[in-house]
């Protein structure tokens, strides 16, 4: 094999295409052209006579959870929020959250007005630790949001006994992994309420998209108002009429999915546990590969989560196999040997993340300048996962063993390669050729 890593100009691993991302067949352009003639274009539109999508998508989102409910929103960041405020979060309460994950699960809760706290992670799965959480606790906590991170999940038994046991509500970010099973029930359907992003990566995608799965009635009933200005379907509408009523109960926004979104989710939900079983089996494929050598390894999940869903395949390097190099260079070589974009490190924890900046809100009251500021946590799991992590995108999942294969070539290349640069530069008179 050639040894010139394709960085410094040498012949890359890869040069076939990959998967596209998202995909789109004669059934997605058929759905969507049928949502473009349908005379409805959102469900603050007039009721034609025909099921919106976004009500098929509810109805079948809600089926696939095995859950009565489903509220359909426009992000995953505003189901956080219309979850967040349905659960009771606002002024004075605390929102526990992981230290490691996008952004908007902190940011959902400084929307509402409340504090988020953020507690380390499990060293093994990066979700948040059981443990940790618990000790973070006060008696302003008014819900723990967890987050199935990558293709992995938190510890569900530990945290819905932890719910139970202290009374505080579980809220389920899936946003990272949906349809997975935890002892054969999927994620999501665990806490009193499960959020969900369709964002363009995300495994199930409509470009933006969100929704909010319970069982609980009266939390559905406050989140469909919370999404729609204060209004609900009707039960029984009447064609050229709005079927959305107003109720006017609560203080509500627009956070409503249009048609066109509604129906991409409902083709490829149609396609999602296919999807998932093959990424899966790939990922068995590399894990039986990357075993037989040294220096990486696929994040790890807990026994129970029995069947996984990859947003992302997470890899872990052991940085001494690697000659000491940071896991930026590592994923940077791969990410050329693989001619793969977004081939990238973990994101930098909450606690110092350029993009969580609650004290630069103009709406940060004086009194909360303490209490919000990333910088009071203290995150060194997170931190440490930042150091040795990255991940490399699910399209990559979706091809067959050949590709596997090309993933581990790549990483053992890149391997081999700073090994070898260390151990040239330990020599005298030998400049590293960095
Ligand atoms: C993507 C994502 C979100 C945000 O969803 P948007 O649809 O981009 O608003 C929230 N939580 C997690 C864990 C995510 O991965």
């Amino acid at each position: 094999m050639n040894s010139i890593l394709a960085l410094h100009g040498g012949t890359p691993v890869r040069s076939r295409p990959w998967p596209a991302w998202p995909r789109v067949t004669e059934q997605t352009q058929a759905m969507l052209v049928d949502a473009l003639h349908s005379g409805r274009w959102t469900v603050s539109g007039a009721y034609t006579g025909r099921e919106p999508y976004e009500r098929r998508f509810a109805a079948a989102y809600a089926r696939f959870h095995d859950v009565p409910y489903c509220v359909p929103t426009c992000h995953g960041s505003s189901a956080l929020v219309v979850a967040l405020e349905a659960l009771g979060v606002g002024p004075g309460t605390e929102v526990l959250v992981p230290g490691l994950t996008w952004v908007a699960c902190a940011s959902a809760v400084t929307g509402v007005g409340a504090v988020p706290v953020l507690v380390d992670i499990d060293e093994e799965t990066l979700c948040m630790s059981v443990e940790a959480a618990e000790a973070a606790i006060t008696e302003r906590t008014a819900a723990i949001m967890i987050v199935h991170l990558f293709g992995s999940a938190a510890d569900l038994d530990g945290f819905t006994a932890l719910s139970a046991r202290r009374g505080i509500p579980l809220l389920e970010d899936g946003s990272q992994a949906h349809g997975a099973r935890w002892r054969g029930r999927r994620v999501g359907s665990f806490g009193a309420v499960g959020a969900f992003s369709f964002q363009q990566t995300k495994l199930l995608t409509s470009g933006e998209g969100g929704a909010a799965i319970t069982a609980d009635p009266s939390l559905f009933d406050r989140m469909s108002q919370l999404r729609a200005d204060g209004r609900r379907f009707l039960a029984q509408p009447r064609i050229g009429q709005l079927d959305l009523e107003e109720i006017g109960a609560i203080q509500g926004r627009n956070y409503c999915l249009t048609e066109f979104h509604a129906a991409l989710l409902l083709d490829g939900l149609s396609r999602l546990d296919a999807e998932n079983d093959l990424r899966r089996t790939n990922v068995r494929l590399l894990e039986e590969r990357l075993s037989r050598s040294e220096g990486v390894r696929v994040q790890g999940a807990p026994a129970h989560l029995d069947s996984r869903s990859f947003y992302h395949l997470c890899l872990r390097i052991d940085p001494p196999a690697f000659g000491g190099a940071g896991v930026d260079d590592v994923a940077r070589a791969v990410a050329a040997e693989l001619d793969l974009g977004a081939v990238e490190p973990v994101d930098q924890p909450l606690n110092g993340n350029i993009l969580y900046n609650p004290l630069r809100s103009p709406r940060t009251p004086p009194s909360q300048r303490v209490s919000l500021d990333p910088a009071r946590f203290e995150l060194p799991a997170a931190a440490r996962a930042r150091r040795t992590c990255f991940t490399i995108p699910h399209r990559a999942l979706l091809g067959d063993a050949s590709d596997m294969e090309d993933i581990a070539a790549a990483l053992e290349k890149v391997r081999r390669h700073f090994a070898a640069v260390r151990s040239h530069s330990r020599q005298p008179g030998v400049a590293q050729c960095l």
